[in-house]
């Protein structure tokens, strides 16, 4: 790893750890000292079965306007932007494609003018320019990208004509300094949520992470539900990758979280929108092929495979295209429904992990089709059937532990309930953990 890498994602921990420190998100019984394991999340594991109470930090932050919400982010996060800002930019050697920066902010102007007025009002808070704001945003979510895991179920696959969204989310860890940066912070970035209310959109909507600059929105008040698997693109230099400028993954996520009220009009946007693409970056990543997958409070339920010139939607009842019966999705890390020579996504042979989970998924929906329930999807998100050893716990399950193929784990596990604006979350491997419940429909009406 580069030093000025390593520099950058030090610079990270140690600025949210220390922001969280300062909110009250982390008590101080996450120190204790009679914890004996010598893994970092096993101090996580204690504090979170000693504290059976404990709930999620909810912070509301209403603007009147884009401008205002990146005005007010940026006093909110001043020491941690700023010292950020100096890190990042003192090490300008980047991988960045020449004008790259240039286009993002001539496509946000074309397509979703509010983000780069977010940008606006966090340059003018912090006295930075703007380029060096996207610059920074790149790089901290290319740090802590990761591969994950999703099923969706709904209608008459559930037992009681419900909906459900798991989503295991999970992070490489082949580095003592990654388990601090992606793991150990994912986990912390956890157990604080945002609810953000714009004026001037349509909707209020939840994210964990950092506003704007690492935000995760994954539900909204119409109870739009989302996950997100990474799409990683061959290495293989013979093979073509769908390459192409845009809009980032990242904010085309976010934008259906402001203006969509269900799967139906989720998937136009994605459709209707110029989608950014680049080889060498994943989930995470500002530009990528990312997969997508929603459920909403209506019973709809769709995955989306998309790259720069191709894109799939596939609803609930689209069995034409998955070949599965009707009210079951997943997906995993691999591009099944488009074509992966088309595309450049790493085919199941290239990424064998993609392929098991991929597979254990489907088989697990189709075990209890017609009797899924919440506790089956927690068992979905706990399970380690598959993988390479059926027997045991390994990468190549649902839910992932590192082993010689791959040094990865699965950093914590939601269950999105949209009719109810319910979402179940472990914080941390969900085969080692309980399920807490938040009640969204309570902190969306406050
Ligand atoms: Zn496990």
């Amino acid at each position: 790893m580069k030093k000025s890498i390593k520099i950058i994602a030090l610079a990270i921990f140690v600025c949210f750890f220390f922001s969280f420190i300062s909110q009250n998100i982390v008590n101080s019984k996450i120190l204790d000292k009679s914890s004996s394991s010598n893994r970092i999340f096993s101090v996580l594991d204690n504090f979170e079965n000693k504290n059976p109470n404990l709930k999620l930090s909810i912070n509301y932050l209403n603007a009147s306007s884009s401008y205002d919400y990146g005005f007010k982010v940026g006093k909110l996060y001043r020491f941690q932007l700023k010292f950020l800002n100096f890190i990042t930019n003192s090490n300008q050697k980047n991988s960045f494609k020449e004008n790259q920066i240039e286009d993002e902010i001539n496509f946000m102007e074309s397509y979703c003018p509010q983000f780069l007025d977010e940008f606006r009002g966090l340059s003018d808070s912090l006295n930075i320019e703007i380029e060096k704001l996207l610059i920074l945003q790149k790089k901290i979510y290319s740090l802590l990208r990761g591969e994950c895991t999703a099923t969706v179920a709904t209608g008459d696959a559930t037992k009681n004509n419900e909906t459900f969204l798991t989503f295991n989310l999970d992070n490489r860890i082949d580095s003592p300094l990654k388990i601090f940066y992606k793991l150990f912070l994912n986990r912390l970035f956890s157990w604080k949520c945002w609810v953000i209310k714009i004026n001037t959109l349509r909707y209020k909507y939840a994210l964990f992470g950092m506003p704007i600059i690492y935000e995760l929105a994954f539900l909204n008040e119409e109870g739009l539900g989302w996950a997100s698997p990474g799409i990683p693109f061959t290495k293989n230099q013979s093979r073509y990758v769908d390459e192409g400028p845009g809009i980032s993954t990242m904010l085309i996520e976010r934008l259906v979280m402001m203006t969509c009220k269900n799967v139906t009009e989720a998937a136009n946007v994605w459709k209707n929108v110029e989608r950014a693409n680049q080889q060498d970056s994943s989930w995470y990543n500002q530009y990528d092929g990312s997969s997508e997958v929603y459920c909403d409070k209506e019973g709809g339920i769709l995955a989306i495979e998309q790259t720069h010139n191709y894109i799939i939607t596939a609803f609930g009842n689209s069995t034409e295209i998955t070949g599965v019966r009707e009210g079951i999705l997943w997906h995993a890390n691999h591009h099944k429904w488009l074509d992966p020579f088309k595309t450049g996504s790493v085919t199941i042979e290239e990424y064998p992990s993609s392929g098991t989970r991929d597979k254990r998924a489907g088989e697990l929906l189709n075990e209890s089709y017609g009797n899924i329930t919440l506790d089956v999807c927690k068992q979905i998100t706990r399970d380690h059937g598959g993988g390479f050893d059926p027997n045991g716990k390994d990468s190549g399950d649902i839910c992932r532990h590192f082993d010689k193929t791959d040094k990865i784990v699965t950093a914590f596990s939601w269950i999105i309930l949209p009719k109810k604006l319910t979402v179940y979350w472990t914080h941390r491997s969900p085969c080692r953990s309980l399920f807490w419940k938040h009640d969204f429909s309570k902190i969306f009406g406050d």
